[in-house]
């Protein structure tokens, strides 16, 4: 199982962090062990200072592929939920600074949260899927598949480009504006639409 995630795909969130806004999707990974197993609590990692919630719209993998066309992208997804991409965004940004990669920011253990599923079959809209993140009761981020640069099938077809895809695969499909700071003791809740999709409390 394969974690992939888009990075700069709401424009709004690639100027909130003084990024280009990329023609391509930004395609980077998370090992299958950085996903955070059910019913396992989430700790602060002790190598950051700055840990930052990234709340994202998750696909999952249903069908193996490679070289897909964007056209039949739609195929090789079944499910849609909410997430977050956990950073280390100090970490990050040394990286950046200098040029290097940067999984030692984004793919450490249990840096990848989900919640539960929605068959594509039931939303109402695929092309606008509204999601958003409270922070303790608070809303933090708000987002909607709308708002992307770069859509589910679009990403989908690109990466297959590169990688196969495979049934169980996930795909982190980039976060809206609005990321911040989590501490120890936060509570973290995930909506699609009106539904909860996780909550998660920083230990
Ligand atoms: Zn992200």
């Amino acid at each position: 199982m394969k974690i992939f995630c888009v990075g700069r795909n709401y424009v709004a969130h690639a100027k909130e962090l003084g990024n280009e806004i990329p023609d391509d999707p930004i395609i980077f990974m998370k090992p299958k062990s950085a996903l955070l197993q059910a019913h396992t609590p989430f700790y602060y990692p002790e190598f950051t200072n700055e840990l930052h919630y990234e709340c994202e719209l998750v696909l999952r993998v249903s069908k193996n592929g490679k070289y897909i066309q964007e056209r039949f992208a739609n195929k090789y997804y079944d499910a849609v939920s909410v997430g977050i991409d956990f950073t280390a965004r100090d970490i990050q940004q040394t990286c950046k600074e200098k040029g290097l990669p940067w999984e030692i920011a984004k793919s450490w253990d249990n840096s990848a949260v989900i919640g539960k599923w929605v068959p594509v079959a039931n939303l109402k809209n695929k092309k606008d899927i509204n999601f958003c993140l409270y922070k303790n009761k608070e809303l933090v981020q708000q987002g909607s598949s709308a708002m992307m640069m770069h859509n589910f099938d679009k990403i989908v077809a690109y990466i297959s480009n590169f990688f196969s895809v495979n049934i169980g695969d996930l795909i982190f499909t980039g976060t809206p504006a609005g990321v911040g700071e989590c501490v120890v003791g936060d509570e973290l809740e995930g909506f699609m639409e009106d539904e909860s999709m996780f909550e998660l409390e920083v230990k």
